[in-house]
């Protein structure tokens, strides 16, 4: 291949993203300078997160310029090489873009992996790559669980929420709730991911929500992990036991509202249950990775811990992929190949 496919952000979206604030471009392959490498992304990870980096807002990170190709997790493998510790046939994962080919450079966020230990290179950005973490990290650290706790789970059938049940069992949870769209996710949330119990969002509004946790959790939730936020994390906060952590991983439901976020409107109930809410971001445990790779690997070695993925094929369906995650139609981690070939 001599040309480099690009999904560029042509426009900021405003709401639900639309094909016109994107553009796929036709690019020829980029000059490789000395320390530099080319990889060839075999996969890129779509993440919710994505969406608001095309936001001109504050954030952990900045907003991707406009022309610029969509930022996004990649793994690949280098074809070209002006770097001695980058080779032609290193297998790489690192933060990269929707394109066939990145640039990469020594002391950059890429790092090489070894993927003759997974059953595919897509491992790297699910289970073994930030979501896999997240759930590891953001559940074992943020949320400080304890042995007996009740554990609410929202957004429970997706990439991170499906882990973090797994992992509360597996670390001593006395019973795991999980909130999920639809009577699918919610069987799938018992019979495949061992919660016990699920509860679906959809058709509720907050106090049929609510009185729907309340029904699993008659004394309270120990530990809510949040990833939605809007109506579901204040149905949450209706039902916090005393003393109650709530590790804040994300706010799905409010990535797309163009004006006002939603918020929380029951924070209150921080003060009446003198509970903690803490914002948590993948990113911080970077230094500890191979602490959680190890383990989580181990899980899975063990048959203790299972993980899915959801992998649409080709540049060209970048958006209707990307979309999949705030429409609900991905089952698993949302993984887009940019093509297998050689
Ligand atoms: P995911 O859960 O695999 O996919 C997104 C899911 O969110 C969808 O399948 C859908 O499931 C649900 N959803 C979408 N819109 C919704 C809405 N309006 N109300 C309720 N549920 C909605 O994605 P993921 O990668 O695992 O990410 C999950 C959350 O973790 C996101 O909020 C993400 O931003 C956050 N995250 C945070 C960090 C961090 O470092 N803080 C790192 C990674 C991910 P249903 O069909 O069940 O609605």
């Amino acid at each position: 291949m001599s040309t480099n496919r690009r999904f560029l952000l042509a426009r900021r979206p405003a709401g639900i993203p639309v094909a016109d604030d994107f553009v796929l471009s036709e690019e020829a392959l980029p000059d490789l300078t000395d320390g530099q490498f080319l990889i060839r992304n075999r996969y890129a990870s779509l993440d919710p997160a994505i969406r608001g980096w095309m936001d001109d807002a504050p954030s952990y990170m900045p907003p991707i310029p406009l022309g610029s190709p969509v930022r996004a997790s990649t793994v690949g493998e280098v074809t070209a090489s002006k770097s001695a510790d980058f080779p032609v046939g290193t297998w790489v994962a690192g933060l990269n873009a929707i394109e066939e080919y990145s640039v990469g450079a020594a002391g950059g966020f890429t790092q090489a992996i070894d993927v003759s230990i997974v059953p595919s290179p897509t491992n790297f950005l699910s289970i073994l790559g930030a979501v896999g973490m997240t759930a590891y990290f953001g559940y074992l650290r943020a949320c400080e669980p304890k042995p007996g706790d009740t554990v609410l789970v929202t957004g429970a059938a997706g990439a991170v929420g499906s882990l973090v049940g797994q992992i509360a069992k597996l670390n001593g949870a006395a019973r795991v709730i999980g909130i999920a769209g639809g009577p699918e996710k919610c069987a799938r949330l018992i019979q495949r991911y061992g919660f016990d119990a699920a509860i679906d969002y959809r058709g509720k509004d907050v106090a049929a929500l609510s009185a729907a946790i309340a029904a699993e959790a008659p004394n309270g939730v120990d530990v809510i992990f949040e990833n939605v936020g809007g109506d579901v994390l204040d149905a949450g906060l209706n039902n916090l036991a005393m003393h109650a952590r709530i590790g804040l991983c994300g706010l799905i439901s409010e990535y797309n509202n163009p004006g006002e976020k939603t918020g929380a409107r029951n924070v209150w109930q921080l003060i009446v249950k003198r509970a903690t809410m803490r914002g948590l971001l993948v990113a911080d445990y970077v230094p500890d990775f191979p602490t959680g790779i190890t383990a989580m690997a181990g899980w899975l070695r063990e048959g203790k811990l299972v993980f899915d993925e959801h992998v649409d094929q080709g540049i060209e369906n970048a958006l209707p992929a990307f979309l999949r995650l705030f429409s609900g139609t991905n089952d698993g981690k949302m993984i887009l190949a940019l093509g297998t070939e050689a």
